[in-house]
């Protein structure tokens, strides 16, 4: 943030948006806390702020700043609230606080704040035991899969980027997302809600979808992806179907394979440069082994090269993926040396 030298003010101010960006409010006015004849939720306010025809909200990256620091407000306003209603017929005295504090209740009563607070555990509390819920009723779900942006070499998203921010149109590209951080979060949203769409659709490209469970996480440079897990229609189960069965429902949906570059181009170059594994701190584990310290991925890359599909026992697999041992996947699929690194894919949706 900015270093202002002058009267500090109080971050608690009813106009503390309208005092704090001239430059967005110019005339004082239509402020958040504003009094209004119908009353608008905080994260009603912010949409239409981002999503103002006027440019200037969102492409303001203090003002985003301090919209996103009013989930910390909200928090304060919610410890506040419990301190007031915990008991309306009982003023709270320095006593009970201390008497409250020494029995841990006064804990146990501030933890339900934090679940108003994105990301913490409480927040994830709801959705953690629906997603439990999910699986005790359905059973296992058949697929995983993650989608990460490939932001700065979408054509599609440039192209929309220099089309709202006129202006600027001349900025490179990794220079338009870091400009409009709005924009582009909200195409890849729709890109996202699209490709789900695509995956439900009855064209069935993993199979018919009968339940999908989703989550958005943001990577450290700050661009969301997302994780699925899909539930699919008739889908085989590890343990109760055959093996047979289920080594051709897998090789039906997943490969590792290097499309031909004559017959797919745009599906070799998408295979080649977004589904190749390269190591990093993150996938990077240190092995300790009585001879020797080394380190090993944890998604198992390099991977194994073999002619034909070898499936493991669930157990074993788990207990050596653990254990960073080699060899240790649940399955291995058909994969020739120069694939080695090439990650497990859909064709079709990496086609979408
Ligand atoms: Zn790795």
């Amino acid at each position: 943030m900015k270093k202002v030298q002058d009267v500090p003010l109080d971050n608690r101010d009813k106009n503390l948006d309208i005092k704090c960006f001239p430059d967005v409010y110019p005339y004082g006015i239509n402020g958040q806390h504003e009094n209004r004849n119908i009353r608008i939720t905080a994260s009603e306010y912010i949409k239409l702020r981002l999503m103002s025809k006027h440019p200037e909200f969102g492409l303001n990256i203090q003002f985003l700043f301090y919209l996103l620091h009013d989930n910390i407000r909200q928090l304060n306003a919610g410890i506040f609230h419990k301190m007031n209603v915990t008991n309306p017929r009982e003023k709270y005295t320095a006593a009970t606080y201390l008497e409250q504090l020494s029995k841990q209740q006064f804990e146990s009563n501030l933890s339900t704040i934090f679940s108003r607070l994105r990301n913490t555990e409480q927040y994830w509390k709801i959705p953690r035991s629906n997603l439990h819920c999910m699986i005790s009723n359905y059973g296992p779900a058949t697929w995983f899969l993650t989608f990460s942006p490939c932001e700065w070499l979408w054509s599609d998203l440039i192209e929309y980027l220099r089309e709202v921010n006129q202006p600027f149109a001349t900025k490179a590209a990794n220079e338009l997302i870091a400009l409009d951080p709005v924009s582009t979060s909200r195409f890849i949203n729709n890109k996202f809600r699209a490709m789900l769409d695509f995956i439900c659709s009855p064209d069935n490209p993993i199979g018919e979808v009968i339940h999908y469970f989703w989550r958005r996480e943001y990577q450290g440079r700050g661009t969301q992806h997302f994780h699925l897990l899909i539930w699919i229609k008739d889908a085989l189960i590890i343990g109760v179907s055959s093996n047979e069965d289920i080594v051709s429902f897998i090789l039906k949906y997943v490969t590792c394979r290097i499309p031909n570059n004559d017959i797919s181009p745009e599906l070799y170059r998408r295979v080649v440069s977004y589904q190749r594994h390269k190591h990093n701190n993150y996938c990077l584990r240190v092995k300790k082994t009585k001879r020797s310290v080394s380190k090993v991925c944890r998604f198992g890359f390099s991977r194994p090269v073999t002619d034909t599909f070898k499936i493991r026992d669930v157990a074993v697999s788990v207990a050596n993926r653990r254990k960073l041992k080699t060899k240790s996947r649940l399955y291995d699929l058909p994969r020739s040396k120069k694939e080695i690194n090439i990650n497990d894919y859909n064709p079709a949706i990496l086609t979408a």
